[in-house]
């Protein structure tokens, strides 16, 4: 054998003979127990596939940079945020949402938009989407959100009858459904979208002062969108096409980039804002909250493996460095818990030991024993438990959150402003989007809303009608409903409407 080869091992290290011909009694068969090697590896390969993400199933990551490019140290004592010019490694990964693992990465979904950032004081993970807003604001209503998204219960198809049902049935998602439905809903590629926090975080300095703050990312590449017939040929032809673009730009040195722009608000200017700043189905709009450029991420780095690297990161909005905190966005405080329990589940109570979700610049010294695959020292022969007096690692008390003030009765509230729901949907209709854009958001809707019943076309017509009446009246026209009946149902209310149309 040459020098330079390997030899071919057992999962255990044992050389094997012969890996074309199994072991077996005569030339002809049948097979013997005995042949470990066969045994094996057909029992490893059973084993090749984890469980899939039950959403953001299809992605592709790529490791890089971010660094700051603006002193941010009186709204945030984050250690990466630092200083000017300081560095911090990341790893981001890319999505579709609701199609499996070899759904097209051209469907018409939001994009999911995951950044783990190395930072010496632990990893920080920001797991934010392509839009700055999301369809529901209250996470009981996630399950039953994601379930209209997937496959029907009996046909195992997308079904545009429960999709349309449920968000003519959830207002509160005109916003989103306006974004879905605009061609930002087929993003050209990964590197030529935006990323959003969309949920309200909490940034707070050494002084203990706190200011409410968004993410936008904003691409470098500018943005580019496919219209829905070129999304629908990508998808036959090349259903990875995003996935390759990414890693192909990489490989030839094209490195994508995104600046990163912060909204920030005050708590006094947060108590007057015209909008719930903790409603994740709302913008802050760019007048009245300028957002400011702070840093700039760049991805350079292929992952050497998919699977080790892509399909086995795990990120948590749960995982907050010193300086960052969560707001109390009810959909925040659930992800809070959901990101976590998924992992465990799919990866195992020990993810964080792989090497794409540890942490890379702070050590990891908890109390944490033991559970499936725990495959490094396991805390050595160190204590397993605090209190103790044995040199164990020790709670640092600055490194906590400064109290915050908690009130009122503990009851399940609604939003308490539903009018407000239509108002941001139809400015973007009316203000950002130009002739062209409004064109192709009508015929995105009525191509798939036509799918649904007629019940159903109209009080989702009638929803796109409050949010602004040449939306609506043009949809209805493309539907071929009679503009009367739309509005007509546009001037009820929700239950009415529900009621009316059921
Ligand atoms: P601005 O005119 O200041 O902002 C408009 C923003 O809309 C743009 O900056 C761009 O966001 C985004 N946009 C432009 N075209 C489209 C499109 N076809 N589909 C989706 N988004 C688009 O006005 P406001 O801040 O008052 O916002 C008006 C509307 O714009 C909002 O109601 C919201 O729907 C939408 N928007 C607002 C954002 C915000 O944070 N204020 C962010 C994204 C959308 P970007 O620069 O992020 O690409």
């Amino acid at each position: 054998m040459a020098k330079d080869k390997k030899t071919l091992t057992t999962a255990f290290g044992i050389p094997v003979p012969d890996d074309q011909n199994s072991l077996t009694a005569g030339e002809r068969g049948p097979v013997l127990m005995q042949d470990v090697h066969l045994l094996e590896k057909l029992g490893h390969f059973d084993r090749e596939r984890i469980p899939e993400r039950v959403v953001h199933a299809k992605g592709a990551g790529a490791g890089g940079y971010f660094e700051v490019t603006a002193d941010v140290t009186k709204y945030t004592k984050a250690k990466f945020l630092s200083e000017i010019g300081k560095r911090t490694e990341v790893f981001v990964r890319f999505s579709t949402v609701g199609g499996e693992k070899g759904s097209p990465d051209a469907a018409r979904d939001p994009r999911g938009f995951a950044m783990k950032f190395y930072t010496e004081e632990g990893n920080y993970d920001l797991v934010g989407n392509n839009t700055p807003v999301f369809f529901i604001r209250d996470p009981l209503k996630f399950p039953d959100f994601i379930h209209t998204q997937k496959r029907h219960p009996a046909t195992n198809c997308k079904d545009p009858e429960m999709f349309w049902d449920f968000l003519s049935l959830t207002p509160e998602s005109i916003h989103q459904v306006t974004i879905l439905f605009s061609d930002r809903g087929t993003p050209a590629t990964f590197r030529n979208m935006n990323g959003y926090s969309s949920h309200t975080y909490k940034w707070y300095n050494a002084k203990g002062e706190y200011f409410w703050v968004q993410y936008h990312f904003k691409t470098d590449q500018g943005i580019k969108n496919l219209t829905r017939e070129e999304a629908g040929k990508i998808s036959g032809q090349d259903p990875d096409h995003a996935t390759r673009d990414l890693f192909e730009a990489i490989k030839r040195g094209d490195y994508p980039s995104w600046t990163l722009e912060m909204q920030i608000l005050t708590p006094e200017q947060a108590k007057d804002f015209r909008w719930d700043i903790l409603d994740i189905t709302k913008v802050w709009p760019h007048g009245e909250v300028p957002p400011i450029k702070i840093g700039k991420m760049v991805l350079n780095r292929n992952p050497v493996n998919y699977f080790a690297e892509v399909e086995q990161a795990a990120f948590s909005p749960g995982n907050l460095v010193p300086g960052i905190a969560a707001s109390p966005d009810k959909m925040l405080q659930a992800r809070l818990f959901s990101y976590h329990d998924t992992h465990i589940h799919r990866l195992g109570p020990n993810y964080h030991l792989l090497p794409v979700n540890a942490p890379k610049h702070a050590p990891e010294n908890s109390y944490q024993r033991d559970g499936l695959m725990r495959f490094d020292a396991n805390g050595a022969d160190g204590p397993n438990y605090w209190p103790n007096s044995f040199g164990g690692p020790e709670p640092d008390p600055a490194a906590g959150e400064p109290p915050f003030e908690l009130s009122g009765p503990a009851r399940r509230s609604p939003y308490t402003h539903p009018n407000d729901d239509f108002v941001q949907a139809g400015n973007l209709y009316r203000k950002a989007m130009n002739d062209q854009d409004r064109k192709n958001l009508i015929g995105n809707i009525v191509d798939h809303l036509g799918g649904a019943q007629k019940r159903l076309q109209l009080r989702q017509t009638a929803l796109f009608f409050k949010a602004d009446p040449d939306y609506g009246r043009r949809v209805a026209e493309g539907l071929g409903l009679e503009l009367a009946e739309v509005e007509r149902l546009a001037g009820m209310t929700q239950e009415e409407r529900a009621k009316a149309t059921s």
